[in-house]
C-alpha cells in the first residue's frame, strides 16, 4: 500500500484524461494519470484529425494526443502505466487497485473512454489507420471517390453508411443477419440512398492487403450458402458498437443498460469526489473536442470539491 494520498487520480490518457490532467496540474494538484491498456485512447488509432479546432491543416491523431500529454506534463502531471483492476469508492480516501499496487486518492476522474469493437480478423489490427477504421467522421474524407464498406446492422452502421456516401463512389453495408437492429428511420434513410448497397447474411473473414498497407478487398462468406469470395473495396468501417471501459465500477456507480457511466449535474457521479468525463459517460457525441471539454469540467469540479474539503 502506498503511503501517500494523492489529491486526484485520473483514469485514462485519451483526450479527456489529458485535458483533466492539464487543468488539475495548473491548479497545483499534482495529478496522477493512469494510462490504461490503450494509452492515448481512440485518437491514437486514427490518422489525420481535421475537426479539432486550432489546426487549420489538420493534425495526426497520435501527434495531437502526444502534444496534450506534453502540455499536461509541463505543468507537473505525472503519468503511470497501470490498469485498474478494482476500486473501493465506498470510503475516502478512495482506493484504486492496480493489481500489484494500490493507490489512495482524495478525488477521482474517470476518463477511461470506450473501446471500439473490432472483428478480430487476422489482418485487421495491421490495417487500422490504413483503410480499417471505426470512425466515419474521422476518416471518411480520405476515401473520396472510392468504394467503401461498412460493417454492422445497428444505428451506428446506418449513420456511418449514410455519412460516407458524401465521399464514397459507393457504400456497401455488410450485415451478418437478414434483419437489422437499427431504428426504422435510420434504416429507411440508408435504404433510400442510391449510393448504398446491402449485403446481408454475410460476414467478413479477413481484410487484404496488410503487405501493401492498404485495404484492397475483404474476404467475405455468406453464412447460409457458405460461399466465400473476395470483395474489392478501399476501406472497411466498423459500426459494430463500442464498449465503455467502466466494468470495474459496477455496483458502485450508476450505469445505463450498456455500461456507460451515468452522470448527474454534468460530470458528477453519485459518489462525491468521483467525476466522469469523455466517452465513458458520453454515448451521444463521442468527439475529441467534447471529450476534452468534459475533461476540463471534471477538473474544475475536482478543484471545487477539494477546496470545499479544506484542501490547500
Ligand atoms: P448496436 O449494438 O445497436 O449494433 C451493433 C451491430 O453490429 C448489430 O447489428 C450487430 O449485429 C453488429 N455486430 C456486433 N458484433 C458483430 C460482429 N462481431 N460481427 C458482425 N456484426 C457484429 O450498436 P450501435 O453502435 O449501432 O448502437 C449503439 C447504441 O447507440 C444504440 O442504442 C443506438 O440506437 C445508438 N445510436 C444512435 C444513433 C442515433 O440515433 N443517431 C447513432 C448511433 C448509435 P446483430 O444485429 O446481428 O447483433
Amino acid at each position: 500500500m502506498s503511503e501517500t494520498i494523492r489529491n486526484v487520480v485520473i483514469l485514462g490518457s485519451g483526450c479527456s484524461g489529458h485535458t483533466a490532467a492539464l487543468y488539475t496540474a495548473r491548479a497545483n494538484l499534482s495529478p496522477l494519470v493512469l494510462e490504461g491498456h490503450e494509452p492515448g485512447g481512440q485518437l491514437s488509432l486514427t490518422t489525420l484529425v481535421e475537426n479539432f479546432p486550432g489546426f487549420p491543416d489538420g493534425i495526426q491523431g497520435p501527434e495531437l494526443i502526444e502534444n496534450m500529454k506534453k502540455q499536461a506534463a509541463r505543468f507537473g502531471a505525472e503519468y503511470k502505466t497501470g490498469h485498474v483492476v478494482s476500486a473501493d469508492l465506498s470510503r475516502r480516501p478512495f482506493t484504486i487497485n492496480l493489481g500489484k499496487e494500490t493507490i489512495q486518492t482524495k478525488s477521482l476522474i474517470i476518463a477511461s473512454g470506450a473501446s471500439a469493437r473490432w472483428l478480430g480478423l487476422p489482418n485487421e489490427q495491421a490495417l487500422i489507420g490504413h483503410g480499417v477504421s471505426s470512425c466515419a467522421t474521422c476518416d471518411g474524407f480520405f476515401f473520396s471517390g472510392k468504394p467503401i464498406t461498412v460493417i454492422g446492422g445497428g444505428d451506428t452502421a446506418m449513420e456511418e453508411a449514410t455519412f460516407l456516401t458524401r465521399f464514397a463512389s459507393k457504400v456497401t453495408l455488410i450485415h451478418r443477419r437478414d434483419e437489422f437492429r437499427a431504428s426504422k428511420i435510420m434504416l429507411e434513410r440508408a435504404e433510400k440512398n442510391p449510393k448504398i448497397e446491402f449485403l446481408m447474411n454475410t460476414v467478413v473473414d479477413d481484410v487484404h492487403d496488410a503487405s501493401q498497407k492498404e485495404v484492397t478487398a475483404l474476404k467475405l462468406r455468406h453464412v447460409k450458402t457458405g460461399l466465400v469470395w473476395d470483395f474489392p473495396t478501399n476501406a472497411m468501417f466498423l459500426g459494430i458498437g463500442h464498449d465503455p471501459n467502466a466494468k470495474m465500477f459496477q455496483g458502485q456507480l450508476d450505469m445505463d443498460h450498456d455500461g456507460y457511466l451515468v452522470t448527474h449535474k454534468f460530470v458528477h457521479t453519485r459518489v462525491p469526489g468521483v467525476f466522469a468525463s469523455g466517452d465513458v459517460m458520453d454515448r451521444r457525441y463521442r468527439q475529441a473536442i467534447t471529450a476534452a471539454g468534459t475533461g476540463c469540467m471534471a477538473a474544475l469540479e475536482v478543484e471545487k470539491f477539494l477546496e470545499a474539503e479544506g484542501h490547500h
